[in-house]
């Protein structure tokens, strides 16, 4: 192997690794996004759905089927609050 391919194979390579951390950076992202928050909150997951939006957030949308459930002590509101200071903190990051 001459050095010009080898240089080539190096630089393959390193392109590779680099889009990898691409997509494994935007994979990373959506995990964040709230799509799958929820997914950390099983209580909270269980009411999916019966919200009045489908992607109710939870957090000032009306008719929510989750804040109601807090509200009558069916998930305890440390829970919802831990929740819904992580959904803050996503909102805060992305600028919404
Ligand atoms: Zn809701």
């Amino acid at each position: 192997m001459n050095n010009v391919s080898k240089l080539r194979n190096a630089c393959f390579a390193w392109l590779t690794v680099a889009l990898l951390a691409v997509v494994a950076a935007a994979c990373e992202d959506d995990k964040t996004s709230g799509g799958d928050l929820r997914l950390y909150y099983p209580e909270i997951e269980r009411y999916e759905g019966q919200c009045r939006y489908d992607n109710c957030r939870h957090i000032t949308e009306p008719d929510c089927a989750v804040r109601e459930a807090v509200k009558n002590g069916e998930i305890p509101k440390q829970r919802y609050e831990s929740y819904a200071a992580n959904i803050e903190e996503i909102r805060g990051k992305k600028k919404y």
